[in-house]
């Protein structure tokens, strides 16, 4: 395994690999990787020859009073798992790399990006579908792998990658979760340990929910209210938001409809910690 902090190395070494004929595919990641990431990596490797990894804290993608200076970063700890899943490449440029001087293009996807974490992160996507715009041009991946955690994200991506004809199929891996339900995520080492003990009641919500729909309860208030009345049960919770919506295309939706895909959408505070998680259903 290889670790390229270069656009024009890593150019040059994944020209060898296209031109012997092999597939790529690419898993991007904000680093301090967990099981999470590594489940992309392993269906990296089922899928495609060649597996590289990037490695970015990008600032773009962060507001102001985010936590880009704190966010955790370990390269070393980084390079153990992804050669562990098998992982060729890591690509971990720095800020200076990929922002060489003022960036003065951005990509921007409207519509999807109004919503849930797009409402309450302005400018978040542009941040995302720019970063992932270079990265796609850089590496000219045949297939690239995103966590459903994240799925506004994937939705975001998959309007940009068919609106701008980008070559590459986005990939949607399911959430991989702790014993007690909280999705795995790198910001999860913030969390105090009674707000890790109570950010499981995301999960335990979201499994309350699919349990009304099942029961064939379709107005979409009234599941919204079990969810917020649920999450509201633990002190340290402030909810940013909880929205029920159609996916992929986040419209809004009253009454559940029969052969409709819905997300049930998450964004939960505890402290200074903002946590994400989500459930799609078939109805
Ligand atoms: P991040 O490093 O948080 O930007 O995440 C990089 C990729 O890993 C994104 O596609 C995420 O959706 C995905 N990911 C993060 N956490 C999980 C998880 N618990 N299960 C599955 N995928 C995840």
């Amino acid at each position: 395994m290889k670790t390229i902090t270069s656009i024009q190395a890593l150019r040059e070494e994944l020209n060898i690999y296209r031109k012997a004929g092999k597939t790529i595919g690419l898993v991007p990641t904000m680093g301090y990787l967990h099981s999470g990431h590594q489940s992309l990596m392993l269906k990296a490797k089922e899928q495609t020859d060649i597996v590289v990894i990037s490695i970015f804290v990008n600032p773009l993608q962060f507001g102001p009073n985010e936590d880009f200076e704190r966010y955790p970063r370990n390269l070393e700890k980084d390079q153990k798992i992804a050669l562990e899943a098998g992982v060729d490449i890591i690509f971990a440029p720095s800020v200076e790399e990929m922002y060489p001087r003022v960036t003065k293009t951005t990509v921007q996807v409207v519509d999807v990006t109004s919503k849930l974490c797009g409402a309450s992160r302005p400018g978040h996507f542009e941040g995302v579908a720019t970063v992932v715009s270079k990265l796609f041009l850089i590496v000219q991946p045949d297939k690239a792998f995103f966590g459903q955690k994240d799925a506004q994200q994937v939705a975001v991506l998959q309007q940009m990658v068919n609106d701008l004809n980008f070559n590459v199929e986005i990939v949607p891996c399911p959430i991989i979760r702790e014993a007690d339900g909280l999705a795995l995520s790198s910001r999860n080492v913030y969390l105090s340990q009674e707000e890790r003990e109570q950010a499981a009641v995301l999960h335990a919500s979201l499994q309350l929910a699919k349990q009304e729909i099942a029961k064939g309860t379709k107005n979409k208030e009234v599941i919204k209210t079990l969810i917020t009345n649920k999450i509201s049960e633990m002190p340290l919770a402030k909810i940013d938001y909880a929205e029920i919506l159609s996916y992929p295309s986040l419209e809004e939706i009253e009454i559940l409809q029969a052969n409709e895909q819905i997300i049930i959408a998450l964004a939960v505070w505890f402290g200074k910690t903002r946590l994400i998680d989500n459930l799609l259903i078939e109805i």
